[in-house]
């Protein structure tokens, strides 16, 4: 049997900003599709810290290796940006049961919705206790080591992040190029 179709898969989410274990999905997903876009969206829950345009440069620069893989942003419903990439799948990642109960349920409403399938990657050990919400934590609170930060964030990723929060500490000061 031969099916010419490509499977594309969407990996939705704020990525803000992008953390080691969003990119260990990507790497791992892009081996399993044809084509991998990652959506950088907004989620009304949560404040962004980094524009839509610099939250794509960061994946991009991290990507660049894997050729099937693209980085695009978006807004409104991620199922309606899924029916115009011509995606055959939401992907996400799972680090614990907290991700597992808050997934299902919006897995099971884009079904409802759209007929989109969610697929679920779990996050690999070394990263199933990261997030982009700590990251911004341990940077804001400083005083850390840089080597063992990059384990859990590419180190170009947290510059980026400590220059945004001292802006953010002492707007104005800041210096334009
Ligand atoms: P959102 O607000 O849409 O959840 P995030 O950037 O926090 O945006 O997460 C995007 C996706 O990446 C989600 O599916 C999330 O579960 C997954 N993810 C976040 N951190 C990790 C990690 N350390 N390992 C695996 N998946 C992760």
């Amino acid at each position: 049997m031969t099916d010419s179709r490509k499977m594309v898969a969407l990996f939705p989410g704020a990525f803000d900003p992008v953390t080691h274990g969003h990119l260990d999905i990507i790497q791992r997903a892009s081996k399993l599709y044809d084509r991998l876009i990652v959506a950088v969206g907004h989620n009304p829950e949560k404040l962004d810290l980094f524009t839509a345009t610099e939250r794509v440069e960061m994946i991009e620069r991290h990507v660049s290796r894997l050729p099937n893989v693209e980085v695009r942003s978006y807004d409104g419903l991620t199922v309606e940006f899924a029916r115009k990439a011509v995606a055959s799948v939401i992907l996400r990642g799972i680090r614990d049961n907290v991700d597992l109960h808050a997934e299902l349920e919006i897995a099971n409403t884009n079904l409802l919705i759209s007929d989109i399938e969610t697929v679920f990657l779990m996050a690999s050990d070394q990263y199933a206790l990261t997030s982009s919400r700590l990251i911004k934590q341990i940077v804001s609170i400083g005083g850390y080591d840089r080597d063992r930060l990059a384990r859990l964030v590419p180190l170009d990723v947290a510059e980026q992040l400590e220059a945004r929060l001292r802006e953010r500490e002492s707007p104005g000061t800041q210096e334009h190029s």
